[in-house]
């Protein structure tokens, strides 16, 4: 119960905030109770979701930095069926501000505690970085979903990732686990694409989820109509593929 997944690679552009999003719905679609952590100060997986994050009163800063408590900042998103800790450029502040702080790292776990247990799962959608806030979520999280664009120069990055990841394990998490990596925006008739899946299967084995998410216009359109894939086009292919990932992740971590 209640297992928090961080979706985290610091590399901008691979699908993070696609799969925090699609995943979340899908997730909710197979009536999981869900909540969804933008942790970002983009706030893309707030818009994404159809919620106004300019006009927000209180955001994950105001958990991270003031300690307001989780029911004055949870939003109800009805259309995705899910909950939601937005974010808005107000978290750009919060980074500098947990630096300076002995407990900075622990601050989201600790905040998450209480509230955790009400729910079947909690997805962390990390910003392109692996400054504290993503050290927040690592330190958070149960597991770890890192989505990697099936592109040349997919692979730089990833070992500064699993350095962190281990770095994260001995000194602050031990029970972070690599839940799976993500092969995303995969086009099959693209011989680079099979070439860069392939050799992510070969370096990580059974680490690579087997669900491979396509590339499929769909899931780029739906963010600006602050919909999620299932509200959106429910039949498309990268709705599948969320689906299919949904209940690879329901198989793999018992939630
Ligand atoms: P990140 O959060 O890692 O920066 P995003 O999820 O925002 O990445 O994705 C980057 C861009 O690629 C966005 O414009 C998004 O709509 C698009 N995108 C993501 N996944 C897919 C996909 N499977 N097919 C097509 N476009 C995608
Ligand atoms: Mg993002």
């Amino acid at each position: 119960m209640g297992r928090i997944i961080a979706i985290a690679n610091q590399k901008g552009g691979v699908g993070k905030t696609t799969t925090s999003v699609n995943l979340a719905a899908a997730l909710a679609r197979l009536q999981k109770k869900v909540l969804l952590i933008d942790l970002d100060p983009q706030g893309n997986a707030s818009v994404a979701v159809g919620f106004d994050k300019d006009s927000a009163e209180k955001t994950i800063y105001d958990i991270l930095v003031d300690e307001a408590g989780f029911d004055e900042v949870v939003s109800e998103i009805e259309e995705a069926g899910l909950d939601l800790l937005a974010s808005n450029g107000d978290l750009t502040a919060a980074e500098v501000e947990l630096l300076e702080e002995d407990m900075g790292p622990t601050r989201l776990s600790q905040a998450l505690k209480p509230i955790k247990e009400r729910y079947d799962v909690i997805l962390i959608d990390c910003a392109p970085s692996l400054n504290m806030l993503t050290v927040n979520a690592l330190v958070a999280a149960d597991g770890i979903i890192v989505p990697v664009q099936c592109e040349y120069f997919a692979l730089e990055g990833l070992s500064a990732l699993m350095d962190t990841i281990e770095t994260v394990q001995s000194e602050l998490n031990p029970k972070l686990h690599i839940d799976g990596l993500l092969r995303t925006m995969h086009d099959r008739r693209n011989n680079l694409a099979n070439d860069v899946s392939n050799e992510l299967v070969s370096h990580f084995g059974m680490k690579v989820l087997q669900s491979i998410i396509p590339r499929n216009v769909r899931l780029a359109e739906a963010p600006s109509h602050g919909e999620s894939i299932f509200d959106y086009d429910m039949s498309c292919s990268g709705a599948l593929a969320y689906l299919a990932l949904a209940n690879e992740v329901v198989r793999k971590t018992q939630i």
